[in-house]
């Protein structure tokens, strides 16, 4: 068989049935991005893969990589498996939204080792009993302005994003890219100085301690994110929970 073998720990962030008997997967690597793979015989009642090849496995993978686009899958071992988040519908649900966001937001190829790491971090929070807030909107919107962070499309937070006014920043504008001073608020929707914290703050603390604020100033936050990556980005994200 000509090709070559690639060795990777990867994330699958979904698994779909093929044929008769297969499995196509999109994967969240960490030394190549994104991976397309098919998985032969997968759903063989006796197949090697087990039932590892779901959502949220992390997984250390062996993939022969030849002509197709597809690399094929040789070879898995579970790294985690996160069995609690999977007992559990509002950390099976926020964990689902993430590799959506995921699956969404990074599609190259190449490798961004913060995003590979900010994925697997918050499903091991998801996975986490003792993290009551876990499967929170604050953590959910948290991870996405890390993940923004991550992929190169933070919004501009300290000044105003068209220009450069640091004081009376409220408005968010999409457009611009952040927040936006009264001069240059076309196009802008009114942003709470609640909302405008919480985004400072929850980039600048770890996931697991993602500050609180009212769901108003939440949803504010969320179209934030939301209308910086349609415009920068290009995607839309799917609501956050
Ligand atoms: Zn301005």
């Amino acid at each position: 068989m000509a090709g070559k073998t690639l060795k990777t720990e990867a994330v699958v962030l979904r698994s779909i049935r093929y044929g008769e008997a297969d499995r196509i997967l999109h994967l969240y690597s960490k030394t190549r991005g994104r991976i397309g793979a098919i998985a032969k015989g997968a759903r063989k009642p006796k197949s090697r893969f087990g039932g590892r090849l779901e959502p949220f496995f992390r997984l250390d993978l062996l993939l022969h990589e030849g002509r197709s686009d597809l690399l094929t899958v040789t070879s898995v071992s579970t790294l985690d498996g996160y069995p609690r988040l999977r007992s559990s519908g509002p950390a099976l649900n926020a964990g689902a939204r993430a590799c959506d966001a995921v699956l969404r937001l990074l599609d190259s190829a190449e490798p961004n080792p913060h995003a590979y790491n900010l994925l697997c971090r918050y499903l091991a929070i998801l996975d986490d009993s003792a993290q009551e807030r876990a499967a929170s909107l604050e953590t959910a919107l948290a991870f996405r302005l890390k993940l923004a962070l991550a992929a190169g499309f933070a919004p501009e937070l300290a000044t105003c994003a068209h220009c450069g006014e640091s004081e009376h920043l409220s408005g968010f504008s999409g457009a611009a890219g952040g927040v936006v001073c009264p001069s240059c608020e076309a196009g802008s929707f009114p942003l709470s100085e609640e909302a405008h914290s919480f985004m400072v703050a929850a980039i600048g603390s770890p996931l697991a301690e993602a500050p609180q604020a009212e769901e108003r100033a939440l949803r504010q936050v969320e179209r934030a994110v939301g209308e910086t990556l349609e415009h920068h980005a290009h995607v839309q994200l799917r609501s956050a929970a």
